[in-house]
């Protein structure tokens, strides 16, 4: 089989027929549970872009987002420091529009600043100790472009990868994807080994390209996972990352005896207690770096390089690939054909075509249309119920960061 490269903002096929086009995290949503594919990206919303997402969003998607963002402004040339705070501050702006979902027991505005000086972090600790790597190994050849490719006459895949980049030992190409992730464990790792994500952005890179490319690059950012706080009587106040990028440990001064002193590490030393480090101002420390960008650059080298996980490059063969788009080509024309009856897809229709998948209601996390789902009314009126907007088309963002 071969795959005819198309251009972006092509709804046609040469003879006129419509073309589907779908995304990878469209594709996934219907693997996850058929039901929710249709709630995200097919539901008429009244706009051109059907489909319905929370309008709070979802605290690690979002920080996962930002935290890209601040990686392109990086790769694109801006400063570390400013790359750092303008995906902060992008940050707050959104997520002050929209309200973040948070646990339970959680202060909305401690977590959005926790979340804010997040983002900075990873593209601070990033520049400091995989940029120059990167640096030294690749040439950076593009940064999120936007790509569409062909799986069939009647349906195109829409595609980002974060950047392309040439290995300068040999000249082979990457694309190279950007994670965020709580804890870079073992099934996280093995995850890659089947994903669909590889498999399609090589496919497109390489046609665009025209030569094969050396795989795909994984570049893992560790959030860390999200811990209980707890007040002096042990009940949960809250929830935090549990990052050394964000919380040290540090003793108050008490001249002439004792300077002000700081540690990475928990510690049981008396006088000793945790502190937020984008709240500290380290003047003291170093009149000339304040806060984040001190705290970041003061940490041991290896401390700040195991806040990252780099998975190898990974190679698929053609048959495996090949496989896969028919797969995606038989998902979207069935749910094309499904949605294009006359008289629209009704309740039954949706029953059948679009089944619920249970299984996937409360795990990996809550499912977003969970109420859509089994509260009563919200699907009549999703805007009305306050808890759902018409979706807003950015399907490459970030996707698969969690
Ligand atoms: S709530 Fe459950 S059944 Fe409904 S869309 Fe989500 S995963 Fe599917």
């Amino acid at each position: 089989m071969s795959f005819v490269h198309a251009q972006l903002g092509s709804s046609h096929s040469l003879d006129g027929a419509q073309v589907i086009t779908t995304s990878r995290s469209a594709v996934a949503s219907y693997q996850q549970c058929p039901r929710k594919r249709y709630w995200q990206y097919e539901a008429p919303n009244g706009t051109a872009t059907p489909g319905w997402e929370r309008r709070r969003l979802a605290l690690p998607l979002v920080t996962g987002i930002y935290t890209h963002h601040g990686l392109e402004l990086l790769l694109g040339g801006t400063s570390p420091t400013e790359a750092a705070r303008s995906a902060s501050l992008a940050y707050r702006e959104e997520v002050a529009s929209r309200g973040l979902a948070v646990e339970v027991d959680s202060s909305e505005a401690e977590v959005v600043e926790e979340q804010a000086a997040h983002v900075e972090a990873l593209v601070l600790a990033w520049a400091r100790v995989r940029w120059p790597q990167w640096q030294e190994q690749y040439e950076l050849v593009e940064v999120e472009k936007e790509d569409r490719v062909a799986l069939a006459d009647d349906v195109t895949l829409a595609v980002r990868a974060d950047a392309i980049v040439r290995r300068k030992a040999d000249g082979r190409m990457f694309v190279v994807n950007f994670k965020t992730v709580g804890t870079a464990d073992e099934r996280w790792l093995r995850a890659w080994e089947t994903d669909m994500q590889l498999m399609t952005e090589l496919l497109a890179a390489e046609q665009r390209h025209g030569q094969e490319f050396g795989g795909v690059i994984i570049e893992g950012l560790v959030k860390g996972r999200r811990m209980p706080q707890k007040n002096d009587v042990g009940d949960v106040i809250g929830y935090a990352d549990s990052t050394p990028l964000l919380y040290g440990y540090k003793v108050d001064a008490n001249p002439p005896l004792t300077p002000q002193e700081y540690g990475w590490e928990y510690t049981r030393r008396k006088g000793w207690h945790k502190f937020k480090t984008w709240r500290e101002s380290f003047s003291a420390a170093n009149p000339t770096m304040h806060g984040l960008a001190y705290w970041i650059n003061w940490l041991p080298q290896e401390v700040v390089e195991s806040q990252f996980v780099v998975v190898p490059p990974i190679m698929r063969d053609r048959d495996r690939i090949e496989s896969k788009v028919r797969q995606i080509v038989s998902i979207e024309r069935g749910i094309h054909a499904a949605l294009n009856v006359d008289g629209g897809i009704g309740e039954v229709g949706l029953d059948l075509h679009f089944p619920q998948n249970e299984r996937s209601c409360h795990y990996p996390s809550k499912c977003p249309f969970y109420e859509a789902c089994f509260e009563r009314g919200t699907s009549d009126d999703m805007q009305g119920s306050g808890l759902y907007l018409p979706r807003v088309d950015h399907h490459a963002l970030a996707e698969g960061s969690e």
